[in-house]
């Protein structure tokens, strides 16, 4: 059996992964409105222009929407170690706490192409939990919708997550 074959195929699946996540439902009350997510995802996509990915080419962008109205942006950057590559999403909250700020209100994410929504992956579901499940996530909403956004919460893509209350010590202090 050669190499190639015994590998898992990728086709078949969805052409856009987020229809088979739970963005597809959007969060009803969103901490924003549909001017300020646009805005956020506008400067998204600027920071996608900043992405270092030579191995992926799969460049992707991030807005983080600070409490005190701070826009703290991020990109993917890759490593010819592959394993030492770090999200958009990841690198816009370690800057901003590295900056002071830990309170967010929205994050925006945007993937190589304009109108496809582009998932975080589950290491930064569970950084962006650290700082809020209640924090709105947005992506474009997708090909028949060109233009528009989508806002779900960080909570509703990270149903039963680990967070500090889980901890034996703070749990006891709690
Ligand atoms: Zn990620």
């Amino acid at each position: 059996m050669c190499y190639a074959a015994s590998r898992p195929s990728l086709r078949g699946r969805p052409a856009n992964p987020i229809e088979r996540t739970t963005l597809t439902k959007p969060t009803e009350n969103p901490a924003l409105d549909e001017q300020q997510a646009q805005a956020l995802m506008e400067s998204a996509r600027a920071a996608r222009g900043f992405a270092y990915a030579p191995y992926s080419r799969f460049p992707v962008g991030a807005a983080l929407l600070a409490d005190d109205g701070t826009v703290v942006t991020g990109c993917n950057v890759e490593n010819a170690s592959y394993g030492l590559t770090n999200c958009a999403e990841r690198t816009a909250i370690f800057k901003a706490v590295s900056e002071g700020r830990t309170t967010f209100r929205a994050i925006a994410v945007v993937g190589p192409q304009d109108d496809l929504a582009c998932a975080p992956c589950g290491a930064c579901r569970q950084v962006l939990y650290e700082f809020g499940p209640e924090m709105v996530l947005v992506t474009p909403a997708g090909p028949n919708q060109p233009g528009g956004v989508r806002m779900t919460t960080v909570g509703a893509l990270l149903p039963g997550a680990f967070d500090g209350t889980d901890l034996p010590a703070l749990a006891e202090e709690g």
